[in-house]
């Protein structure tokens, strides 16, 4: 290990839980006066909303870009519209545990834009859930749903229930009480939900049970669901196949591949799991996993064998990664510490990471740990997991820096074509729905480069994935009137 990362690991201590930090570096470059009035506005109306504020003025800095050369779009306040959600259903969902005591969690549903399709997005069950943050990810989804191609408008969900050392039988009332109010409002047609934090297999069976008993129809109301009930083959493998695509395709561009690369991957849940599993695929070399209590280097590598006991360990045991490095030699174990202002996994020296767990978990010190450490991809599985000082610090640092809502885009989109199946009442086989899968992450990289490039800023994959996303709504939202 480097001088560097020792004294970085040395001021960690031990046996506590991290929570994402903001702030870091040097300051980040003055707002345009045009984001300057939206976000004093947005920060007005949705007081106590940081990652929603985060995540409006990344995308609103980017389209400044469009409205100069769009007044039409400013004038008919698209923009303003799309901050504003169509219809958000805040609910009680009371549930008994297993000693017989009565619970209580708060249940959401985010309907943000529903210009381009039904609502689409994931539920997160998470003790961290509030409106704010779902806010943040029903607003992103907005913009990654319209670069995947297909037709699907944006909305989020979840819970501040904890899955985390609940019985199956706990997870399984708490998911029939929190769909016996949200069947209401969704349907194939209107609001098709989906997995994301703490939402896996399980989660979404226990969901669709109810579901399609309260309504009496089998139909695709959800995704992520079994593969003998209506599951799509490779949509659990999506968001993490797909990312590692996006990463490789950003690396042509340089006439380069994955082959031999050193990856830190943060997480050790759904997107990190498959993440590994294509990076190993393609012949390069993961080093780190974590979770919300530490993080694993294994600077071996994480083989095979490796990666197969970590979904054993996090699918089926739920257990802690730490136990990791109980079980494999030469491998270090670092607990996070809170009052750290910085999350030294990323101070590890490779050539790529994949930020695979929450959102902030890389801020701007954190990015000059990666640049310093040799990182020249960063491929976001997580949504909006670097603050917007670490996209400063990317950009201006001329790396392939590929957003969340473009590089994780892969998970919805094979959720459009787990859709697709279900209308059909059909399912393709696995390699179909792989191809498609690639096809699609290269079609979002294709939109995310030809655009950056016509908006004036090459190789700028946020502004890319910011106006791509943007144009396919603002368009039907100015064919459907003022609604
Ligand atoms: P999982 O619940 O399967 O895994 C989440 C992982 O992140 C776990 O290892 C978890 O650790 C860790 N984590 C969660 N919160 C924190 C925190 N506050 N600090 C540190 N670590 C944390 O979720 P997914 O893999 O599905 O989701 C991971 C990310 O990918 C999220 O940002 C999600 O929005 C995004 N995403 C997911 C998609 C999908 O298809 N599933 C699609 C697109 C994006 P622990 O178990 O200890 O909590």
């Amino acid at each position: 290990m480097s001088d560097h990362v020792s004294t970085l690991l040395a001021e960690q201590k031990p046996e506590t839980r991290r929570e994402p930090r903001t702030g870091g570096g040097p300051p980040r470059r003055p707002m345009s006066e045009y984001v300057q009035s939206l976000m004093a506005e947005v920060k007005a109306k949705n007081p106590s909303e940081p990652e929603f504020h985060q995540a409006v003025e990344e995308v609103a800095d980017s389209l400044s870009l469009v409205l100069e050369r769009h007044p039409e779009y400013r004038h008919a306040k698209i923009l303003e519209r799309i901050i504003e959600p169509e219809r958000v259903v805040l609910f009680r969902v009371p549930w008994v545990d297993d000693q017989g005591e009565v619970r209580i969690n708060r249940g959401f549903r985010i309907e943000m834009n529903s210009a381009i399709g039904p609502y689409k997005g994931g539920l997160r069950f998470h003790p961290s859930v509030n409106l704010g943050i779902l806010k943040f990810l029903a607003f992103e989804q907005v913009f990654k749903n319209s670069l995947t191609t297909l037709p699907m408008g944006g909305g989020k969900g979840g819970s501040d229930f904890d899955p985390k050392g609940k019985s199956d039988g706990e997870v399984m009332r708490f998911c029939q009480s929190f769909m016996s109010e949200l069947y209401r409002h969704i349907g194939p047609n209107t609001d098709v939900p989906a997995g994301d934090i703490g939402v896996g297999g399980r989660e979404i069976g226990f969901l669709f049970g109810m579901y399609k008993k309260l309504r009496n129809e089998f139909t695709g109301v959800l995704t992520g669901k079994g593969l003998n009930w209506g599951g799509s083959l490779i949509r659990p493998e999506a968001t993490g196949y797909g990312c590692v695509y996006f990463a490789a395709e950003m690396l042509a561009t340089r006439g380069q591949t994955l082959e031999g690369k050193t990856c830190l991957v943060s997480g050790s849940g759904n997107v990190a799991q498959y993440t590994a599993e294509k990076l190993l695929d393609l012949g390069a070399k993961p080093v780190t996993f974590s979770d919300s209590t530490g993080y694993v280097y294994d600077p071996a590598g994480i083989d095979r064998e490796k990666l197969a006991w970590v979904m054993s360990l996090k699918n089926l045991r739920r257990g802690r990664i730490e136990e990791y490095a109980q079980k494999f030699s030469g491998v270090e174990y670092f607990a996070f510490d809170p009052k750290v202002d910085h999350n030294p996994l990323w101070s590890h020296p490779a050539d790529c990471a994949f930020p695979s767990a929450t959102q902030n978990e890389i801020n701007g010190k954190d990015a000059e740990h990666l640049l310093a450490g040799g990182v020249y991809v960063v491929a976001e599985g997580a949504n909006m997991p670097s603050t917007l000082e670490a996209v400063e610090r990317f950009v201006e640092a001329g790396i392939l820096y590929g957003p969340g809502k473009a590089a994780n885009a892969g998970g919805v989109a094979t959720s459009g074509l787990e859709m697709a199946q279900n209308s059909m009442r059909f399912s393709w086989t696995r390699d179909e729905v792989d191809n498609r899968l690639r096809l699609i992450m290269k079609s979002i990289h294709e939109a995310c480069v030809g655009t950056a490039e016509r908006f004036g800023t090459p190789g700028n994959y946020v502004n890319g994935a910011n106006i791509a996303g943007f144009l396919k709504v603002a368009d039907a939202m100015m064919d459907q009137g003022v609604v």
